[in-house]
């Protein structure tokens, strides 16, 4: 299934600090579907949709953050920023019914891309608990 390929992706991923995927995003080396973007983040749709809205908010610049365990002080701003930044799409994407917010840490919490990233996925009816 995708959940299983999803896992195996995750549990293949080795946690770095060098740089990922998402850079080429940033730096529109590859394509992405941009739905929102400041100074500071970036806000693209999944390549592989989990729900109707799937989209992932990344800091621009990665600064340590390879996940949320790397935070430290320096970061409380981003932090901050990245999630309302998730709030404002989900106004934009008319998700006034309710939506999630999803950080995957490691190799245990399914991190499969070692740049910091907020999944804002709505659009179905989610269910608790996650797998
Ligand atoms: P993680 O499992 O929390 O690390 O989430 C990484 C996410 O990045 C997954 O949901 C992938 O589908 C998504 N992803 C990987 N590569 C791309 C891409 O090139 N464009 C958009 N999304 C991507």
């Amino acid at each position: 299934s995708m959940a299983s390929s999803e896992k195996e992706a995750a549990l293949a991923a080795v946690p770095s600090d060098s740089p990922t995927i998402f850079d080429k995003i940033i730096n529109k080396e590859i394509p992405s579907t941009v739905v929102f973007e400041d100074d500071k983040v970036l806000a693209f749709r999944d390549i592989s949709p989990q729900a109707p809205t799937h989209i992932l908010i990344i800091p621009k610049v990665k600064d340590g953050l390879s996940g949320l365990s790397k935070a430290e002080e320096r970061h409380t701003e981003i932090l901050g920023h990245l999630l309302y930044t998730a709030k404002l799409i989900a106004e934009q994407e008319g998700l006034d019914d309710g939506f999630r917010i999803v950080i995957n840490d490691g190799p245990s919490g399914c991190q499969s891309v070692y740049h910091l990233h907020v999944h804002l996925l709505g659009g179905r009816q989610m269910n608790w608990p996650p797998g």
